[in-house]
């Protein structure tokens, strides 16, 4: 039997946050139902040691498992980990940090098969940086790095042979950073087995960035007999037909809308701005754009990249693009490389090759807005 022990009952002091890091979100979900799900098909039972005061919360999160529970966490980790290792029925356990939720099967599967073989499996890299040592901000001495290792988890062991090594630990008054330095100190050293890089603990507040996300919008708009000029991506056109349209009709502006709306998983800009609400009658596209910005800012999310596409059979494009593209960089706060536009033709086929329209298309990147 296997029993998966997840630490949960750290601060996020170091991250400065005021909540415990492994129920903040990551890309909408709670740190810790990462290494639910992927203990979750090799382990008998599941224990996290977290605090009291967070018991009900965790426990919600659990309620998908019938094979997990929760434990008192303790002061230390040492604590934590002999409190879980005492309610846990299987022969071996693999300890990992709750904060760590990119471990991977293949790391799962070679930390059991390290235990049944060798009696213990400890997860560690090799370094890639130097280590020095210091003494009152001077380097001192720099080892040769192939002597380290950087310890991750899972850590596994025999469940009983672990209990006596914390038990002995205790006895001592001795407290360790981790289960492998209790085990090499009271039980035999520990084997170790090859980590993964993604296989990191989230710490400061930059590791908690949401994956990107990207979106894709597209809109159309119709010529119209009358008009002197048409507004794209905030630039005024010269035209010999305006664009129908219930705003200014940009219809660059409004394929990048949807495009920003759509990668932060919102509705689309006829659901902000409708096209039957007065209010929006001539409106200033890029005005909107600032709006479709704070929406997307609100929800922790800032624009990484964007690109647009314009098909258009007249007018010609080419004079305007690098005003397009610092209207529309300074409108979304990046730099101009970030921003990416291209203008064509339909090559006479279609409503856009028989000059009837113009079509844009727009992707937009986002990513988290880091803020302190
Ligand atoms: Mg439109």
């Amino acid at each position: 039997m296997i029993a998966a022990v997840l630490c949960a009952a750290g601060r996020g002091t170091r991250a400065g946050f005021a909540e415990n890091k492994v129920l903040r979100e990551y890309n909408g979900l709670p740190v810790l139902c990462y290494s639910l799900a992927a203990f979750s098909p090799y382990a008998d039972e599941m224990i996290v040691a977290c605090v009291p005061e967070e018991e009900a919360r965790i426990a919600r999160l659990l309620a998908p498992y019938p094979n997990a529970r929760t434990v008192a966490g303790g002061s230390t980790r040492s604590e934590s980990v002999y409190n879980a290792l005492r309610a846990a029925k299987a022969d071996i356990v693999l300890i990992h940090d709750a904060a760590r939720p990119f471990l991977s099967h293949r790391i799962i599967e070679a930390c059991i098969a390290c235990v049944k073989q060798y009696g213990s499996g400890v997860c560690a890299l090799p370094l890639s940086d130097t280590v020095a040592e210091v003494l009152d901000g001077n380097i001192v001495d720099v080892p040769p790095r192939e002597q380290f290792v950087a310890v991750q988890t899972p850590q596994g062991f025999y469940r009983a042979k672990l209990l006596g090594a914390l038990e002995r630990a205790r006895a001592d008054g001795r407290t360790f950073t981790d289960e492998s330095g209790v085990y090499a100190a009271y039980a035999e050293p520990p084997r170790l087995f090859l980590g993964e890089r993604a296989n990191k603990k989230l710490t400061y507040p930059e590791d908690f960035a949401p994956a990107e996300r990207a979106g894709f919008g597209v809109d159309t708009h119709a010529f119209r007999e009358d008009g002197d000029h048409i507004m794209l991506c905030g630039v005024k056109i010269p035209s010999a037909h305006g664009l129908k349209a219930h705003s200014d009709g940009d219809v660059a502006l409004h394929a990048l809308m949807d495009a920003l709306l759509s990668a932060a998983g919102m509705r689309d800009i006829g659901y902000f701005f409708p096209d039957t609400d007065e209010r929006f009658s001539g409106a200033d596209s890029m005005e909107l754009l600032h709006e479709v910005v704070k929406r997307i800012e609100s929800e922790g999310l800032g624009v990484r990249n964007v690109s647009i596409s314009i098909v258009a059979e007249r007018p010609r494009l080419a004079p305007y693009i690098a005003d397009m593209k610092a209207r529309v960089a300074e409108a979304l706060g990046i730099a101009e490389r970030c921003v990416g536009i291209a203008a064509g033709t339909n090559e006479k086929l279609g409503y856009v090759g028989e000059g009837k329209g113009i079509t844009c298309f727009a992707t937009a990147m986002l990513g988290s807005q880091i803020s302190f």
